[in-house]
């Protein structure tokens, strides 16, 4: 049973139990996906319906950062503990390295993708690297194309939400792969583009305050943070 936390439904699992069920989808025939809300996409959901069914049509829906786990404590239904989309996708690249799958990345601006894939192959031997293409692409058709000629297990598709949502359910099929993952802006960190917030920030759950520092343009999308709370206030007091 899946935790709802504004009408998103969350998976209840640690990162190792999500990683294992991500391993037995990659390896089931047809397609999955496994999505990664942070509360700003909850927020989302909240307003966009087709996001929301996206979201929750996922067969993994994991609660990215800290925001999430709060809300969830705070309505009553505590989720394990927050599994990051970028942790989670280090986590599932080493299994899937061991077993020698292979992995197509999609998203961010051009060049990225490939100085990714350059980096994620000498730290994950094993792995596989498919294909890359960057995200800033008018036609799918091309795109599902090149990732089923690719012969992709997984593909990491990181063209921020809820596009990246939408985009797995409509091209999904399309592309062959066993698994698509959501996984908003980690191919510019796996590129070193980007910097994750040093340990300290994110083990006080101040990653989302670290980003706004480097980002101060980030502040339009971060006020949905306080709405989500108030948001969660207001469905406690209605339970
Ligand atoms: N992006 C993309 N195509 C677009 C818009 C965005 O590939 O049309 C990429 C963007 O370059 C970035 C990622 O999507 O790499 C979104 O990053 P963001 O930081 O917004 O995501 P978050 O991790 O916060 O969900």
């Amino acid at each position: 049973m899946r935790i709802n936390v504004l009408g998103v439904g969350f998976d209840n699992l640690t990162m190792q139990e999500a990683v294992n069920r991500a391993m037995e989808l990659v390896r089931e025939p047809g397609v999955h996906s496994v999505v990664t809300p942070n509360p700003e996409i909850v927020e989302v959901c909240r307003e966009n319906p087709a996001a929301r069914e996206a979201v929750n049509g996922a067969d993994l829906v994991l609660p990215d950062g800290v925001g999430v786990i709060k809300g969830a404590a705070m309505l009553g239904t505590p989720l394990k503990e927050k599994t990051p989309g970028i942790e989670f996708a280090a986590h599932l690249m080493g299994k899937m390295a061991e077993e020698g799958l292979s992995l197509f990345l999609l998203g961010a601006k051009p060049g990225i993708a490939q100085q990714a894939a350059v980096r994620l192959a000498e730290q994950y031997p094993g792995l596989r690297i498919a294909g890359t293409h960057d995200g800033y692409f008018q036609e799918d058709g091309p795109v599902t194309q090149a990732i089923a000629a690719s012969g992709a297990d997984c593909v990491f598709v990181c063209l921020g939400a809820p596009r990246q949502e939408l985009w797995i359910r409509e091209n999904g099929p399309a592309t062959g792969a066993h698994l698509l993952c959501g996984l908003g802006g980690s191919l510019d960190v796996f590129a070193g583009a980007v910097e994750r917030a040093p340990r300290f920030w994110r083990e006080h759950g101040l990653e989302w305050l670290y980003r706004l520092c480097k980002e101060p343009r980030r502040i339009g999308r971060m006020m949905k943070l306080p709405l989500f709370l108030v948001h969660v206030k207001q469905e406690k007091r209605k339970k």
